[in-house]
């Protein structure tokens, strides 16, 4: 299938040679008439792609009652921006903001930010947090999100940025590019100079086998993000499919739940890759912050009650109402295929000053 997008995309390509993958990714995702974000709602059965919000209350709840708690190991400011990064249709905040109510000096204190580009998407949370319209500003970017201590939450924000792939050959890393083959179609090659940057961005990893690819996130929302809580305060909850450092290809695209070739449908399908959460880490603790993590997401929302929530929805509930309950509770935690407990880790960023957050143990701080 050809796209409006990718005439646009081979039209650059032609005028301007082939262009990096992030730069294909960020023109898929985020160009202003045609990227997949811009235009629709991706979320849920009859969209592309399913999130743990959206498959359970008890996710948001869960995340909810870890925010009060870091809130209170922050000495329970009495303002501060509670920062939702990609926050998909608002039900992720929304169910964290009424489990929240259990501590109302939370709810006082909190003002909500929303960091989102989707106009659709925005309208998505607009109705969802109707409730909360007096308190919710939205923005483009985390740069506007005023200044004052900040939780910020991400749930499958980091793997819908751009990212860069390094292909290792005959000694040297080559970048790998988007151009066209003779008949006009978008197709992958390698820059045929090795690359000055890919060596810096493998020196932490084992020496490369021919043919290992290296991935570099585009690290300048990881930056800002990370700057701000060292000189404002705060912390970071960063939840994500991905891995702890290492060579491998995860560049993928997902249409209807199924994975589908990143090239065939730009704007039309969802384009991500795994996040390297070593390079979160490292990218954090450069910045002055303590990192930690990455946990499995089955331990984490183990740790913070997840069976105890499961139970407390079930009881006195119908036995169809049961089901779905422990259905939900498999997908998120379950470690088979197909469930979220062990693809999906999370990492905290935090100010050095707060001191151990929530569900972390002393032992998984990433030193
Ligand atoms: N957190 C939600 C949605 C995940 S999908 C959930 O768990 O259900 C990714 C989200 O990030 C969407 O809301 C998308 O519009 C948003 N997004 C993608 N790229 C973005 C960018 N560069 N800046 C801000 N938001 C972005």
């Amino acid at each position: 299938m050809t796209t409006p997008l990718a005439q646009d995309i081979a039209a650059l390509i032609a005028a301007e040679g082939p262009m990096p993958l992030s730069r294909y990714m960020a023109l898929c995702l985020g160009h202003p008439r045609h990227g997949y974000y811009m235009t629709r709602d991706p979320l849920g059965a009859r969209g592309d792609f399913t999130t743990a919000p959206e498959i359970s209350q008890m996710f948001g709840e869960l995340l909810g009652l870890w925010a009060v708690a870091q809130w209170q190991a922050m000495g329970s400011p009495a303002a501060f921006a509670l920062v939702e990064l990609g926050p998909g249709r608002g039900t992720l905040m929304a169910d964290a903001l009424r489990a929240a109510r259990l501590v109302p000096d939370f709810g006082a204190a909190a003002r909500i930010h929303l960091v989102e580009t989707s106009p659709v998407l925005r309208a998505a949370q607009a109705r969802t947090l109707a409730a909360y319209a007096d308190h919710v500003a939205w923005h483009d970017r985390m740069e506007e999100v005023p200044d004052g201590p900040a939780l910020v939450l991400a749930n499958e924000f980091f793997d819908a940025l751009p990212i860069d792939q390094y292909v290792f050959h005959a000694g040297y890393w080559h970048e790998r590019r988007v151009g066209l083959d003779d008949g006009g179609r978008l197709v992958l090659g390698l820059d045929p100079a090795p690359s000055r940057a890919a060596p810096a961005f493998a020196a932490h990893l084992p020496p490369p086998a021919e043919g290992a690819v290296l991935e570099h996130l585009e690290s300048g929302p990881a930056r800002v993000l990370s700057a701000r809580l060292n000189t404002q305060g705060g912390a970071a909850l960063i939840i994500d499919y991905g891995h702890a450092g290492g060579y491998g290809d995860t560049f993928q695209a997902l249409e209807q739940h199924r994975f589908a070739d990143p090239l065939s449908a730009p704007g039309n399908a969802d384009l991500t890759a795994h996040v390297d959460f070593s390079a979160l880490a490292r990218i954090g603790r450069a910045a002055g912050l303590r990192a930690f993590g990455p946990l499995e997401q089955r331990a984490f929302l183990a740790r913070l009650g997840l069976a105890q929530r499961a139970e407390r929805l079930k009881r006195d509930a119908p036995a169809e109402v049961r089901a779905s309950v422990d259905a939900a509770a498999r997908r998120l935690a379950g470690d088979g295929a197909g469930e979220m407990g062990r693809l999906f880790k999370v990492l905290v960023l935090a100010h050095p000053e707060i001191g151990l957050p929530p569900a972390f143990d002393s032992a998984e701080e990433w030193v």
